[in-house]
């Protein structure tokens, strides 16, 4: 059993935790879908396969990895595309700047790649804040006899052997059953998000995205936010103790 020494995000005895999603919630697009529409087998059936998971008739993992499978694109090449591509929610830099100084640990659980991650956050954020970043998440393996950086060499080496590929749940649990714990947050936008949804205190939802629509069909009570400055207020409320995580907890309101 995890104690409380082994837990990585208790290490400065903080109030509060963060735990956030990557893809479309620190950033504002999600690098594994810009992948498949702009460089795999296009939009329409991205979509579909988002839909799929999203009421229950595909697994997360399977459906993800027909998206991945579908760019062949070289690894490198990948992300070089990702840096051009995909900005950060513009916002983010000073909510991290105020977890920092707040000792509210920000840990990244992702189900994406890890080196994508690493590189995004590197240029959008820059190399000194990333590497004080816990970042749970899938990573990347060469296939068979060929290397990640040529045509059709990648493929995504999953987390765990659950059927969200990363269950998002396994980080966060140890912490929900300590006794005496911190406040634990979480931030998501969609498929990826829901084997993390409904273990936190207070789940942050952005507006107008799958995560939305799964809270209030599996009645998970969640705030929405449209950018990080909806969430850093809150944030800050519940930390300092002006409101409690059932009074934030207001969902599409
Ligand atoms: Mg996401």
């Amino acid at each position: 059993m995890s104690s409380a020494n082994s837990l990585p995000a208790l290490r400065t005895q903080p109030k509060a935790i963060f735990f956030t999603d990557f893809d479309g919630t620190i950033t504002l697009q999600d690098s594994n879908d810009w992948m498949t529409d702009n460089l795999g087998f296009g939009t329409e059936l991205r979509k579909k396969g988002n839909a799929d998971v999203l009421f229950g008739r595909r697994s997360f993992r399977d459906s993800f990895q027909d998206m991945l499978d579908s760019v062949k694109t070289p690894f490198d090449q990948c992300i070089a595309h990702l840096l051009k591509n995909i900005r950060l929610d513009p916002c983010f830099r000073d909510f991290f700047q105020w977890c920092r100084a707040n000792n509210v640990p920000v840990v990244v659980l992702s189900g994406g790649m890890q080196p994508i991650i690493r590189a995004l956050l590197a240029h959008l954020l820059g190399e000194k804040e990333v590497e004080e970043m816990q970042i749970v998440s899938n990573n990347v393996k060469a296939r068979p006899a060929m290397s990640i950086n040529e045509e059709g060499g990648w493929d995504i080496e999953y987390h765990d052997d659950s059927s969200f590929g990363h269950d998002k749940s396994l980080e966060i649990r140890p912490y929900a059953a300590l006794a005496d714990r911190p406040i634990m947050f979480y931030a998501g936008d969609g498929v990826s998000d829901l084997s993390a949804a409904k273990e936190t205190d207070l789940l942050f939802a952005k507006a107008g995205r799958d995560l939305v629509t799964y809270c209030e069909n599996e009645k998970v009570p969640f705030t929405v936010f449209n950018d990080f400055s909806d969430i850093q207020k809150i944030v800050t409320d519940v930390v300092e103790g002006r409101i409690s995580v059932q009074e934030a907890a207001t969902g599409r309101n």
